[in-house]
């Protein structure tokens, strides 16, 4: 059987490359960043997976009156398996439809648009290149090859498969994965396993289990302006901010201070980025001031006890300069891990030596992806693919070897038990 489904996967070139080719054709850019959305690249999908045999289909719309068709569109795919007892676990494997922009139109060789294949010699065979071919086409196309290796040659799955492919995951996924999972019950199965092959690395050798939980947080600090000359008749808000900035990062840094080598870097990190400008002038005391810090702290630190910290330290900074300070979260997210030894760990991991011959070994990251979503719902996820990691840059290029060998990762984690 893994005979049959390689050699099948490793005559679809010609599919790989007309699939890559349709999709980069119509670019699902979200409003956010100024395109129309999903609907031309989500009903060719549709369509296109119809005609070739995976007619199991159904599409989800959040709405969005931005968009075209007002419309934001995830499908979903159901390859029935052999196990499809009321909850058994299925194998969701999820990518998504939307693109970034092209960004500087100078930097492409290219049509960001119109897929050209290129060799560049280097033994590692034709790369395809075009705005959307790795982040996530690659990823898309190579689920789809995997499913179409069973559906057209027979062979039934161990468990049910469900290809989901969502909008919006590149502008915070209010319109994709969350809106569904906050409007589609009964969506997902709690022992459901989800593949997201949107990031990794050349060799494919990291599993993204975990995520730091992300804080962003907006201080804005009100004092009393100025003349430079006069600070006895002011209150420096920026002095005020600047003090609060250094004690939150030594003081939280000292705090949560564990180490876990699943991370890099293994630590809590809290960084003061974003400064506004405040007065135009050298010689005036501002009496307002506002900054920014990212904070990605280990998992074991729920976001509420460092925030607890943050307001601890907080006042006593106002009590020590007679400022006002307040703050906004832009974004605040915690995440679950999912278990080094779930099972689905311990399948990818021993699909991917088969296929690519690598020693896996499971990681965390920063935080802020799509995998905290399905996480945080208690659904195992992790994120793995083989990839160059050329995501939003200009010509961004996928490795046709990639979309092969992950299709056949992506099968056998279908057929195996
Ligand atoms: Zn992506």
């Amino acid at each position: 059987m893994k005979e049959k489904i390689f050699s099948f996967i490793d005559n679809s070139t010609a599919i790989a490359v007309e699939l890559e080719t349709e999709l980069t054709r119509r670019p699902a850019i979200s409003p956010d960043s100024g395109g129309e959305g999903e609907l031309d690249k989500c009903v060719f999908l549709e369509s296109w997976l119809k005609s070739h045999g995976i007619t199991q289909l159904e599409r989800y719309d959040a709405p969005d009156k931005r968009a075209k068709g007002g419309v934001r569109p995830s499908l979903v795919a159901t390859i029935p398996g052999s196990d499809t007892a009321d909850g058994a676990p299925r194998l969701w494997i999820m990518s998504h439809i939307d693109v970034v922009p092209p960004g500087e139109a100078s930097l492409w060789k290219s049509d960001p648009w119109t897929v050209i294949q290129q060799d560049d010699g280097d033994g590692r065979g034709v790369r395809l290149i075009g705005r959307g071919v790795e982040d996530n086409q690659q990823g898309l196309t190579a689920s789809v090859l995997a499913a179409l290796a069973l559906v057209k040659q027979g062979i039934k799955a161990a468990r049910t498969v469900k290809l989901l492919f969502v909008a919006d995951e590149e502008n915070g996924s209010g319109y994709g994965i969350d809106w569904l999972l906050k409007n589609v019950p009964g969506l997902f199965h709690k022992n459901d396993m989800v593949l997201i092959p949107d990031s990794g690395d050349p060799k494919g050798e990291t599993i993204e289990i975990a995520e730091k939980n992300l804080i962003w947080i907006q201080f804005s600090t009100a004092g009393a302006q100025a003349h430079g000359s006069r600070p006895d008749q002011g209150i420096n808000a920026h002095l005020a901010g600047a003090d609060l900035a250094v004690r939150l990062h030594e003081e939280l840094t000292k705090k949560f201070s564990d180490h876990d080598p699943l991370f890099e870097p293994d630590y809590s990190t809290f960084q003061p980025t974003k400064k506004e400008a405040n007065v135009p002038n050298i010689n005036t005391i501002p009496g307002d001031d506002v900054f920014c810090m990212d904070m990605r702290v280990l998992p074991r630190y729920p976001a509420k006890t460092v925030l607890a910290e943050i307001d601890r330290i907080k006042a006593e900074v106002e009590a020590k300069h007679g400022v006002k300070i307040t703050y906004t979260l832009p974004q605040c997210h915690e995440s679950k891990p999912t278990s080094k030894d779930a099972p689905l760990v311990k399948l990818l991991s021993r699909t991917i030596k088969e296929v690519y011959h690598v020693d896996t070994r499971p990681i965390g990251i920063g935080g802020g992806t799509v995998g905290a979503y399905l996480r945080n719902a208690g659904i195992d996820s992790v994120v793995w693919s083989r990839l160059e990691d050329t995501a939003h840059q200009p010509n961004e290029y996928t490795l046709l070897a990639n979309i092969l060998g992950d299709a056949k990762v992506m099968a056998l984690l279908m057929v195996r038990e």
